[in-house]
């Protein structure tokens, strides 16, 4: 009664024929061919042609408790049942309250309210918003240059995207250049010849200080940072490095809003990772994806209550906020992660914690590969990035398109990977166990 109504090849075409998929080229856009994926189980999906393979990314970093998971589907079914929907504009419902005290008990530092969006372009946007009208309110409107940093990823609406930084995010598209400025990524493997990493994490600061000094910290508005920078490679920042960005910012009362639409709801054993991994009380953290494991599109952000509280003292009662989305506050994607939360509070959390180090430990065997210059990563998201010699460190070039092609392989073997140019980026769901890694670090070495 459950299968698809269409067969494998028809849903390609038809696709083919009428959608135009995100990330497309020009040449093929709204006729592009791309597999069908069927269904789901656990850490596994099958795609048209009936192939059972391990979700590698998790959907997009989303599917964090696993697929078919029948106690999100009956929460999914109840509460359309009991409530569908409901106007957030002028009024609220049981599951949106209830998971913002839930979400506002794990947050650090006095993240204690939440504003709920659609997911995570637009959880940015809002934070980015937000800041605005609050130094339009604080009678500072020319403090709102946004920092963000070269390889970052933060969405796909104007302002968001804005902030993107990884090469191909801007060859062709519009964005607010004149609102953003872009400091180094901070990729330790890519860091100068002979620089320790201790130098490395220094330049980074000073170079963000020497920012602040250029523009003057009256223009800048918020430094935005993915704790774990994802789709640029899952780079891991230098020790020190994000306490003391966050140290520069609240010395020139500077928002410091943490990205954590990937590294938030388990992906490193945690509900949110800010201050639970790297120490960091940030003043907004943006999440999506994994709130819900990806059953329903729900993003949000926290708000320091210090930020509420300086609105609602200062001399413009007033002013509002003119921002919500018809699906803020949605009561079915609140509700579902109600539930994805109990999972992950419930054990998940706790095995992640367990197991990923085996899991790093088993990706990092693969450098001894002549083709991998990096193994890299954290909790369980990591990245293979694959190099033209081990001397040089060198990218292989890119029209070898290296990170494809193992994907193209590894798939031919059970696995589905994220390719981004010569890196391979790995997150599973987190349920997977130890002897499901053992598999997919077979199929990679294997494929590689
Ligand atoms: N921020 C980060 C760190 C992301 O990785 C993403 C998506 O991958 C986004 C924001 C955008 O989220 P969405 O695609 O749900 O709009």
């Amino acid at each position: 009664a459950n299968a698809p109504q269409n067969g494998a090849g028809e849903t390609s075409a038809l696709a083919e024929k009428h959608l135009v998929q995100p990330w497309p080229v020009a040449g093929s856009i709204g006729a592009e061919a791309r597999g069908a994926i069927e269904s789901g189980d656990g850490i596994y999906v099958v795609d048209g042609e009936g192939r059972r393979l391990i979700d590698g990314p998790a959907g997009m970093w989303c599917v964090n408790v696993g697929h078919r998971r029948a106690e999100l589907a009956e929460v999914l079914h109840d509460q359309a049942m009991a409530l569908s929907y409901n106007s957030p504009w002028y009024t609220t419902n049981q599951p949106s309250a209830a998971l913002a005290e839930r979400l506002a008990a794990h947050a650090p530092g006095d993240l204690s309210h939440v504003f709920y969006t659609t997911g995570g372009s637009s959880a940015v946007e809002t934070a980015l918003r937000f800041m605005q009208f609050l130094n339009n309110v604080r009678g500072r409107p020319e403090k709102k240059l946004i920092v963000s940093r070269q390889g970052g990823y933060h969405g796909s609406t104007y302002l968001s995207a804005s902030l993107n930084g990884r090469p191909r995010d801007h060859d062709w598209m519009d964005s607010a250049t004149d609102q953003v400025a872009k400091l180094a990524c901070p990729n330790p493997f890519r860091r100068p010849a002979g620089q320790s990493e201790a130098e490395f994490c220094d330049r980074l600061v000073e170079e963000f200080r020497a920012l602040i000094e250029e523009r003057g910290p009256e223009r800048i508005g918020a430094f935005i940072a993915e704790p774990i920078m994802a789709s640029g490679g899952v780079i891991v920042p230098p020790e020190g490095y994000l306490r003391r960005m966050r140290t520069l910012c609240s010395e020139h009362d500077i928002l410091f809003i943490a990205d954590e639409v990937v590294t938030a709801f388990g992906r490193l054993g945690e509900v949110f990772a800010s201050k639970a991994v790297f120490g960091l009380e940030p003043d907004m953290i943006t999440f999506a994806k994994g709130v819900t494991s990806g059953y329903f599109p729900l993003g949000g952000v926290m708000i320091s209550s210090r930020l509420l509280e300086s609105l609602r003292q200062s001399n413009h009662s007033d002013a509002m906020f003119a921002h919500g989305l018809t699906y803020s506050s949605h009561p079915i994607g609140c509700a579902v992660a109600l539930r994805n939360l109990d999972i992950l509070e419930d054990g998940l959390l706790d095995h992640v914690k367990a197991i990923s180090g085996y899991f790093q430990k088993r990706l990092k065997s693969l450098e001894s590969l002549p083709l991998v210059g990096e193994v890299r990563g954290m909790g369980l998201m990591a990245c293979i990035e694959c190099v033209a010699d081990r001397v040089s460190n060198n990218p292989l070039t890119l029209d070898l398109e290296v990170g494809k092609r193992i994907d193209r392989h590894c798939q031919e073997l059970g696995l589905l990977v994220r390719p981004l140019i010569n890196m391979c980026v790995m997150s599973p769901p987190l349920t997977i166990s130890t002897a499901q890694i053992g598999d997919m670090v077979a199929i990679l070495d294997a494929s590689i």
